[in-house]
């Protein structure tokens, strides 16, 4: 595959060329949040020096910009993720609130209308980012529908068979990660939506982790609903989207009532607009969508497939450097597609290394990385979390790898 030319892609991020306690930062932490190039803040300040002004129904030139800005940066995206005709997007927050918008939307519209009634089975898996698991114990209370978690092996695979174990024809939601954030994990997520869908259950797919370098494509996909955030695509933070299968997203109730989603309003009730401004409630932030789209043209413009090949041989050349330590364990060694080590480090507490980590100017995580009960499932504590972007080098990893034996040394 054709080499990404790193040092010039560098120049676009002025915060990796920072130093941090005296060295050069190696910014390992792009699973939580991704820095933005230049020409994606470049475009968000060109909406906000220019065309900045409210969507929608407004007559005016600059409203009208800013619609056609904010529609035209839908339609990068719904391309972006190989949407059809079949499909729709509508901005949130991000993946958080795109995952309550499908939790909350099948239930709230109440007992009589909802998709999730009593009795129903939601199944979701233990590889989850707490986003896609805490909304569904909601669901699951309001409506007195069943929670099953889908329990990974203990080498933390899910396995299709496991899923077919727990499908019954009652089975109304399935939602499972493209990429676990705890470990890197790959889910076998393609046949495990198609057999969720077989089995007449909606399909909801946790895109975070995946829609930087091996972005789901919707139209291979039996996905109902796929929830992704720009901060970890290398757009602006607070902005995100929930696209999906039309008539899906046509049953969700509205988590944000109020303006811009109705079409007519009564002191007594209100009918709600058709997709995608029903689920659009309130000013939105169109800054933030531009800024998305620009990313996903970055990311098209330099190539998913050297980005995935680039972040791919930083991990395994992690995976080979901190696998030779004595004391350190990689969890899910044989993750494909995967663009992050998590280890745990014998006798060490993970906060430890992070901070002598920071010392040497390199950024990780640590913790449970908002999957405590799959940390609690494997039997494990908190880890660390090293995690690679098309702006990483092999020099940083060499130094991630040399500071962590460092620590296991003076700290075991
Ligand atoms: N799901 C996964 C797999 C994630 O990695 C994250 C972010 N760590 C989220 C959901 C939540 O995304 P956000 O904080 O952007 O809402």
């Amino acid at each position: 595959h054709q080499a990404l030319p790193v040092a010039q892609l560098r120049v676009q991020y002025p915060a990796l060329a920072q130093q941090v306690n005296g060295v050069a930062l190696a910014y390992l932490d792009n699973a939580a949040t991704t820095h933005m190039p230049a020409q994606v803040r470049r475009a968000m300040d060109e909406f906000e020096c220019h065309d900045r002004a409210n969507i929608h129904r407004g007559v005016h030139t600059l409203s009208q910009r800013a619609t056609d800005d904010f529609e035209r940066a839908r339609t990068t995206l719904k391309q972006y993720i190989g949407a059809t005709g079949v499909h729709e997007l509508v901005f949130t927050s991000g993946t958080t609130e795109s995952l309550n918008l499908v939790a909350q939307g099948l239930w709230a519209a109440g007992p009589d209308k909802a998709w999730l009634r009593r009795g129903d089975r939601i199944i979701t898996s233990a590889l989850e980012h707490h986003a896609n698991l805490v909304p569904w114990q909601q669901a699951a209370r309001m409506t007195g529908a069943e929670l099953v978690v889908l329990q990974p092996d203990a080498q933390g695979r899910l396995h299709l068979q496991d899923l077919q174990a727990l499908l019954t024809p009652n089975t109304r939601v399935v939602a499972i990660t493209a990429s676990a954030n705890a470990t890197g994990e790959r889910p076998p997520y393609e046949a495990m939506l198609q057999l969720a869908r077989q089995a007449g259950a909606l399909t909801v797919l946790d895109a975070a982790q995946a829609v930087s370098h091996a972005v789901p494509q919707l139209s291979q996909l039996d996905c109902d609903f796929m929830a992704f955030s720009g901060h970890k695509m290398y757009g602006p933070m607070g902005i995100g989207a929930l696209a999906g299968r039309r008539d899906a997203l046509e049953r969700l109730y509205p988590l944000r009532l109020g303006g811009d989603m109705v079409e007519w309003v009564t002191c007594e009730a209100a009918g709600f607009a058709g997709l995608p401004a029903r689920l659009e409630g309130g000013t939105p932030n169109v800054a933030g969508a531009v800024g998305m789209a620009a990313a996903a043209h970055y990311i098209t413009q330099i190539g998913l497939e050297p980005i995935d090949a680039h972040v791919h041989a930083l991990r395994a050349q992690a995976l080979a450097g901190l696998s030779a330590i004595d004391g350190i364990t990689v969890l899910a060694p044989h993750a494909t597609q995967s663009a992050l080590v998590s280890f745990v480090a014998r006798d060490v507490h993970p906060h430890d290394i992070g901070t002598l980590l920071d010392e040497r100017g390199i950024a990780v995580r640590t913790g449970h990385h908002c999957a405590q009960p799959l940390h609690d499932h494997l039997g494990l504590g908190p880890t660390t979390r090293a995690s690679f972007a098309l702006y990483n080098t092999a020099e940083e990893v060499e130094r991630l790898v040399a500071a962590v034996a460092y620590a296991m040394e003076v700290l075991q």
